[in-house]
């Protein structure tokens, strides 16, 4: 963890900003102060405390990969108070950083395996930076499928980097929307994430399986990859709950013993299963 890992805000200037979908936008941010900006390093999975002076402090994820030195991208949805007050800054303000904080994705493990990330919704956030680390490395794995879900086409984020990730990156994609999400001319495929996931038979025992999105997905996609052979240790996820600290200290985000913050938010499905059905 970085030397940034404190109570207090770094002030963190906006240098980019773009819109991903009507509701969901990317800030690219840099830290004003040098040399915390040169000692500000992460992994993929890890996420900041932003804050928007007078407004509050929110936990985002860190969407950019660690090697692109010198500033982090969140990706967000309009939600309430922090975020609606986020979308209406632009470039050259300020914002307050704090993190990064959690653990994160065990992408040394992944070596040679077949990786599938699911995501659905914003919940495509969390996965954007191992995806982005993953697709770098890309001889170091097998096969790698990304199936990016939300409710209706104009709901997808990212999709100007679907050919990237594909062309680029050498990538599956596949893009679903739930029925009724579909428009005139749509060519993805139409169906709740994990029943989309689960007909195409996308995991197997040795696959990777890396998902992301509302917690009610998550339940499904558990028994959909269970009933395709792979195990809970192999199907990760990251958790989210209201935070207040982000450090370990105060508790808000606890899950019995586990806090989120501090032991999460990256999680397999076999270690969540052993925790309070609190989430
Ligand atoms: C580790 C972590 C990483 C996250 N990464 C991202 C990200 O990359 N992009 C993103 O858009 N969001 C992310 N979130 C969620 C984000 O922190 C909340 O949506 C944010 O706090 C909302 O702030 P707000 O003031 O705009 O909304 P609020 O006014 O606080 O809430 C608006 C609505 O969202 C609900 N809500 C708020 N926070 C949470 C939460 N943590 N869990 C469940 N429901 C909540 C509230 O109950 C309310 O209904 C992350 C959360 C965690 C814990």
């Amino acid at each position: 963890m970085s030397a940034t890992a404190t109570l207090l805000p770094d002030l963190a200037r906006i240098t980019g900003a773009r819109d991903e979908t009507y509701d969901v936008r990317t800030l690219q941010i840099e830290l004003v102060e040098r040399d915390r900006a040169e000692s500000f390093t992460w992994r993929p999975g890890q996420f900041a405390m932003i804050s928007v002076f007078g407004f509050g402090e929110a936990a985002l994820t860190i969407t950019n990969p660690p090697d692109e030195e010198g500033f982090i991208e969140i990706t967000f949805r309009e939600m309430g108070k922090l975020t609606s007050a986020l979308r209406r800054l632009s470039t050259g303000q300020i914002v307050g950083v704090r993190g990064p904080f959690g653990n994160s994705f065990p992408l040394d493990e992944w070596g040679g395996r077949d990786i599938v990330f699911v995501g659905g919704g914003i919940g495509m956030a969390a996965l954007h930076a191992p995806l982005a680390a993953v697709l770098r490395e890309r001889d170091r794995f097998g096969e790698v499928t990304v199936v990016v879900g939300a409710k209706s086409a104009s709901d997808l984020v990212y999709r100007g980097e679907f050919d990237e990730w594909q062309r680029a990156g050498g990538a599956r994609l596949i893009r679903a929307v739930d029925p009724g999400g579909e428009v005139d001319g749509w060519d993805g495929e139409v169906g709740l994430l994990p029943d989309v996931f689960e007909r195409l038979g996308l995991s197997g025992a040795e696959t990777v399986v890396v998902v992301c999105g509302p917690p009610v997905m998550l339940d499904f996609m558990l028994k959909a990859t269970s009933r395709l052979g792979t195990p809970p240790a192999r199907v990760i996820t990251t958790l989210e709950n209201r935070m207040k600290c982000g450090l370990g200290y105060c508790g808000h985000c606890s899950v019995g013993r586990f806090m989120v913050c501090r032991d999460g938010p990256v999680i397999s499905g076999e270690a969540l299963a052993t925790l309070p059905k609190e989430l």
